[in-house]
């Protein structure tokens, strides 16, 4: 049965217990005076209640479970055991699409020696229950149409706690080199001389389908896969993706950041010459319990995802992949 677990405290440790909570299964309640950004998104997409305030009786009661959890810190000494002006570290660390059992054992082990963490929205929140009780976590998630960070701000801040002595961990969804902006943040580091280095994640380009049943490669249906951006639409001034070009590949066709925009990208590739009938699939919360997949074809995808309510983040394959093995696609809640 479902408890009421109830979590005090508007953080990202509040965020990871909350996380974990919801992976069990629980209703899960948060109360705090204010939310950190990826905590607030959580209320906003309904996962998570809100009562804002401190801690009462009347909560603890109402509850089967009261977690009470720490502040995030902000504890700015250096690493202990550090040399007076010794520089710290950057270590980009890949967390998967969502599901903490696919961060690598190298990025959980990075991620029990940080300092200083610093993380986004789509990273697995239950992994940040590895983190140090005397470690600082940082919310820098950029939420669409919400509150965000801005890359400078956060390049800027990766540098100035490295300077200061100490490890730390950016913690990224899927690969830190896939749309993830890991190349930036390194050049900010090595600029500054901080010695920054990249723990390859799980990416959401290839571990979403796969979640959903979908390969992206198969024998004898195609020899590639082509990852693309669809945060701007085709016909958009700052596009440089040929989808005309993109539509005749040949390989299986893989969209991030596309769903506001899969219409006019599913346009493209039809009159680019793609056949109208070549299967296609949304994947939607891939790796958490909410995982979405629906189907169509290239042709009524984007209306089949609109009518489903798809919304971000979310995976499009297009291409016979789709339907190359013999799973049933999940069914639409
Ligand atoms: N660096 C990330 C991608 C960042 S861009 C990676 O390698 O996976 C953000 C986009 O990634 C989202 O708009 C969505 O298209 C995709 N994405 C990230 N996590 C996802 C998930 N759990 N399920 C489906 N798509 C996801």
């Amino acid at each position: 049965m479902s408890r009421r677990v109830l979590v005090a405290g508007g953080g990202l440790r509040a965020a990871a217990a909350a996380s974990s909570a919801l992976a069990e299964g629980d209703t899960v309640t948060v109360v705090a005076p204010d939310l950190v950004a990826t905590l607030e998104d959580l209320v906003h997409r309904g996962l998570v209640s809100w009562r804002r305030g401190e801690l009462s009786l009347d909560d603890v009661l109402a509850a089967d479970v009261v977690l009470r959890v720490p502040a995030d810190g902000a504890d700015r000494r250096p690493r202990p055991g550090t040399p007076a002006g010794a520089v710290g570290d950057v270590v980009l660390v890949g967390a998967g699409p969502g599901d903490p059992d696919l961060m690598t054992v190298g990025g959980l082990r990075t991620l029990a020696e940080a300092d200083v963490v610093v993380t986004d929205r789509l990273v697995p929140l239950a992994a940040l229950d590895a983190v140090r009780p005397d470690a600082q976590v940082v919310d820098v998630a950029k939420i669409p149409g919400g509150r965000s960070t801005g890359q400078d701000a956060i390049d800027a801040l990766l540098v100035e706690h490295a300077l200061a002595g100490r490890r730390v961990v950016r913690l990224k969804g899927g690969d830190p080199f896939v749309f993830g902006r890991g190349g930036e943040e390194a050049i900010a580091c090595a600029r500054a001389g901080v010695p920054v280095r990249v723990l390859p994640g799980v990416t959401s380009s290839v571990s979403g389908p796969a979640l959903a049943g979908i390969p992206v490669t198969h024998r004898g249906l195609t020899q590639g896969f082509t990852v693309v951006s669809g945060h701007v639409p085709p016909d958009h001034p700052d596009s440089t993706v040929d989808w005309k070009a993109l539509a005749s590949t040949g390989t299986t066709i893989v969209v991030l950041m596309g769903v506001r925009t899969l219409g006019a990208i599913a346009e493209a590739l039809v009159s680019g010459g793609l056949d109208p009938d070549t299967p296609a699939a949304v994947v939607a919360d891939a790796g958490l319990p909410s995982q979405r997949r629906v189907d169509g074809t290239v042709a009524t995808i984007a209306r089949v995802a609109a009518d489903a309510g798809i919304g971000a983040p979310a995976v499009t394959v297009v291409g016979r992949v789709v339907e190359a093995l013999p799973l049933e696609p999940a069914p639409v809640a």
